[in-house]
């Protein structure tokens, strides 16, 4: 992946003039980690990780405001989150799978699933992780290979 590593507000501001990078991820146009998919909904780690196993799970229809959501959509949302969620616990060590909305940098509604040890793990102001592309293939694999969709 070209862009691991920036975490710097230039990406982000070149993401935030993109229609939605996000869509791209979900129609394969852009390569992910990715996690699982549906038809609907597409889950992929989050390339500047604030916990290793930090994932994204979105709706591939484009949508940016998460409460915009028709109620059917943000409930199936969750439901497919909750799936990702449970097999990132089996997947990666940690106490709990934080559930954080925050949509400041990608306007494509988003939750981000967060392994945690303990409270301080969700702060999205630390300095991020750095994996290897291979670091970030073999936890993708451990994720995805606990899935039950
Ligand atoms: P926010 O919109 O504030 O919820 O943040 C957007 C999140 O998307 C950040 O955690 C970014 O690291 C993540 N992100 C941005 N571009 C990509 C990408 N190409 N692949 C995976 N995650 C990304």
């Amino acid at each position: 992946m070209y862009h691991l590593g920036y975490s710097n507000s230039k990406y982000l501001k070149f993401l935030n003039k993109m229609a939605s990078i996000f869509s791209k991820i979900a129609s394969g146009e852009i390569p992910s980690w990715k996690i699982a998919e549906d038809s609907r909904f597409y889950a992929f780690l989050d390339i500047n990780p604030i916990s290793k196993g930090h994932t994204l799970v979105i709706p591939k229809k484009e949508t940016d405001y998460i409460f915009d959501l028709d109620s059917e959509e943000f409930s199936s949302l969750f439901a497919f989150a909750q799936k990702v969620g449970l097999a990132i616990k089996e997947a990666i060590p940690c106490k709990r799978v934080g559930v954080a909305v925050l949509g400041m940098e990608v306007p494509h509604a988003h939750i981000h699933l967060i392994p945690l040890n303990s409270e301080s793990d969700l702060d999205f102001k630390k300095e991020k992780l750095q994996f290897s592309t291979s670091e970030m293939e073999l936890i993708s694999k451990s994720i995805s290979s606990k899935i039950k969709i």
